[in-house]
């Protein structure tokens, strides 16, 4: 048991005594205490007993003797009890009857010695009754105070009689007395024991109280705590939510450049200024030259990389105060917001063009950056932002037209240029699915006897919206809009089907000459498309030449002669069309496997007038011969023409001297007239 466990001296068990604040543990220490200084007590009663009766008052050995043994006995009693394990209750009743047996001891047999003085111990044990928790002892120490006070009265021989029963009477009225104060102050003090303990358990269910009000605080606290954490995580979350639809909203995802719609307000907010209306800004509107091919021949991949590249070089060089967007594609624009003259306006945008065209590496590539600028001015070229946009778009536009990598400032007639031109595409795009194409043929003869070498096959458009459109209008339109290869093709097929039946028909080993575009050139398939050409027609292939331009040659040349000697391969022949006007270098004009040279008619017109170009005809018809080349000279008009070329030993010749382009009705007419020549 944990309170048996303590130092048995006085003071600790005082301590412990005015620690406890449970009943039944402070009666258990007051119960320990009167032990422990009861049996020192009746210890020392015992040898006192000895040495006062027995020496000082001379008493019987024997009688001393008994009730020092008994003082021993009943120390050792209360000794015994205050170390064994006893309810509260129990310990209380034994150690109340063990006290009671003191005092009727105490009074049995020193009574007769000293007389009522021996009452002095009832009232010590009383007094000290009075201190316990429990009216237990005073319970027992009042009957054992009557029992004992009737042991005296009557049993023990008194020299009295008569005055003994009244003793008893006023002794027994006086411990009455005693007893009932002693009961009354008990239970005073146990009413305010009792009332303390109240308020004691009143503070202290209020401290609990307190305590879980203080703990349910603290969760709230708590609670508060995390939710507060939770609403700025939420908020946090919200304002990377609208920074990110800001983002969505306002810029562009791949190249992180404002987009189309922010530049539009910004725009409209220029266009809205109303403190200082007269200052003006500029639009660039920036087109990259290669877009589409680096897109389509090396991924899109490539191509965001290019983009990411070209965007993050802009912002790089371009002024601080201008704003640059994407606005979708590889189109990108710039506000230039400065109020500048046109012409700084101009040199800015050249040193910007000059600077992005670089070589650049990424970590897929190497590119060539170039781009194509149009740039409109407020207000001149447009009081609304879409119509600035527009105009500086158009002018992009010619400015790519222009030969790429140029500047354009927007002039009013070019949006009726780009207006037509945007028509043409449409009704080209029309034409080619409603058969307005057909094909005349220009003969070409041998200039020694005039006899038909063969025919040119040009392409003719009869437009119902324009009548008929030339050649030189329509062919670059369709080699930039890409139709040239399906026109290319049914040029091709629907000439040799033609030339076929002539053969057939007429069999005077003559060749058609048909005119093969650049763009068709690249295009991977076009060996295949005329193998299965000759293969349809089954037309020899010898009699079969295309006619290509030096502007071929212009990128990629090795890959070209690999081309053309893949052509050649197929006993076609291979003729230089407009040689001159071009960027010709002799050196590779050697390495091309090329049967013909056919002379620009530029140079055939000056023959007439211009004794420089004269030389140079000459000059151009030796260096043919030199290379084993054919020379047809195209173009020719007049008879002085002829007679320089006669003279000057040119092969063939072709011009409306001899023969228009005519209708394949008219060739037949033409061979059917002339059979032998
Ligand atoms: P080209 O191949 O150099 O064709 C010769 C052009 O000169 C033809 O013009 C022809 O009509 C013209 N011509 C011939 N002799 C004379 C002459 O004595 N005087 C004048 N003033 N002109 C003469 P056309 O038919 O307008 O063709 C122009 C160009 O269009 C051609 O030049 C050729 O580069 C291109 N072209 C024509 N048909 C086709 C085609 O089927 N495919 C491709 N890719 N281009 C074609
Ligand atoms: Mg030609
Ligand atoms: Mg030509």
């Amino acid at each position: 048991m944990d309170k048996l466990k303590f130092k048995r001296t006085v003071p600790a068990v005082f301590e412990r005594l005015n620690a406890a604040d449970d009943p039944s543990l402070i009666l258990y220490y007051q119960n320990i205490l009167s032990c422990m200084l009861a049996s020192p007590l009746l210890f020392l009663g015992a040898i006192a007993n000895v040495i006062i009766v027995y020496f000082f008052w001379s008493g019987n050995l024997t009688e001393v003797l008994t009730n020092s043994a008994i003082f021993l006995l009943l120390g050792l009693t209360f000794e015994t009890i205050s170390r064994k394990e006893l309810n509260s209750d129990s310990f209380d009743h034994l150690i109340s009857l063990s006290q009671s047996t003191c005092l009727a001891f105490i009074v049995i047999r020193y009574y007769h010695t000293i007389g009522p003085a021996v009452w002095t111990a009832a009232f010590v044990m009383i007094i000290l009754a009075m201190m316990r928790l429990k009216i237990t002892m005073l319970y027992y120490l009042a009957v054992t105070t009557f029992v004992c006070g009737l042991y005296v009265t009557f049993l023990l021989p008194a020299d009295d009689f008569i005055f003994t029963p009244v003793y008893f009477i006023i002794q027994n009225l006086l411990f009455t007395f005693v007893f009932i104060l002693a009961t009354a102050a008990f239970h005073m003090t146990q009413h305010r024991y009792n009332k303390a303990i109240e308020r004691l358990n009143a503070v202290i269910a209020q401290k609990e109280k307190i305590a879980g009000l203080y703990e349910k605080l603290n969760l709230t606290k708590q609670t508060l705590a995390t939710q507060n954490k939770e609403l700025q995580t939420s908020n946090e979350e919200i304002r990377k939510n609208q920074e990110r639809l800001h983002f969505l909203a306002y810029f562009d995802g791949l190249t992180e450049l404002p987009n189309r719609k922010m530049i539009l307000e910004r725009l409209h907010l220029l266009v809205n200024r109303s403190d200082d209306k007269k200052s003006i800004f500029y639009i660039v509107f920036i087109d990259l030259d290669n877009f589409k091919k680096i897109n389509d021949t090396m991924g899109h991949l490539y191509g965001d990389d290019y983009l990411k590249y070209t965007a993050r070089r802009l912002k790089e060089i371009i002024h601080e105060d201008d704003l640059l967007g994407r606005m979708g594609g590889d189109e990108f624009a710039l506000i230039i917001q400065r109020n500048i003259k046109e012409e700084a306006a101009y040199n800015y945008v050249e040193s910007l063009r000059n600077e992005l065209c670089d070589k650049i590496k990424t970590h897929c590539s190497e590119f060539k950056v170039s781009a194509s600028f149009g740039i409109s001015v407020f207000p001149q070229d447009g009081k609304e932002p879409i119509e600035l946009l527009k105009s500086a778009d158009t002018s992009m536009y010619k400015a790519k037209e222009l030969g790429r990598n140029n500047i354009q400032f927007f002039r009013p007639d070019m949006k009726e240029e780009i207006l037509n031109k945007i028509q043409m595409e449409s009704l080209l795009l029309k034409a080619y699915e409603n058969k307005e194409f057909f094909i005349e043929y220009q003969p070409q003869f041998n200039a020694e006897d005039h006899r038909i070498r063969g025919f040119e096959a040009l392409i003719r458009w009869n437009s119902p919206h324009y009548g008929r459109v030339s050649p030189m209008d329509f062919i670059p339109l369709a080699e930039e809009m890409g139709l040239i290869i399906g026109i290319g093709q049914w040029v091709l097929l629907t000439a040799c089907h033609k030339f076929k039946e002539l053969d057939n028909r007429f069999d005077q080993n003559l060749c058609i000459s048909v005119n093969v575009s650049a763009v068709q050139m690249r295009d991977k398939n076009f060996v295949a498309i005329i193998k299965n050409v000759l293969a349809e027609t089954s037309m020899d292939p010898k009699q079969l030449e295309l006619e290509i331009t030096e502007s071929l040659f212009i990128d990629n040349i090795e890959e070209t002669i690999e081309m053309l000697n893949d052509i050649k391969a197929l006993n076609v022949r291979i003729s230089l069309d407009d040689f001159g006007t071009g960027f010709s270098s002799l050196s590779y004009l050697r390495r091309l496997p090329i049967d013909t040279l056919k002379i620009d008619k530029s140079f055939i017109d000056d023959l007439s007038d211009q004794d420089a170009s004269i030389r140079i005809v000459g000059d151009i018809i030796s260096l043919g011969h030199n290379l084993d080349a054919h020379i047809v000279a195209e173009g020719i008009e007049n008879t002085v023409q002829l007679d320089y070329l006669k003279a000057n030993n040119c092969d063939c010749i072709q011009g409306f001297m001899f023969g228009r382009p005519m209708c394949f009705k008219d060739v037949e007419a033409l061979l059917e007239k002339n059979p032998l020549k």
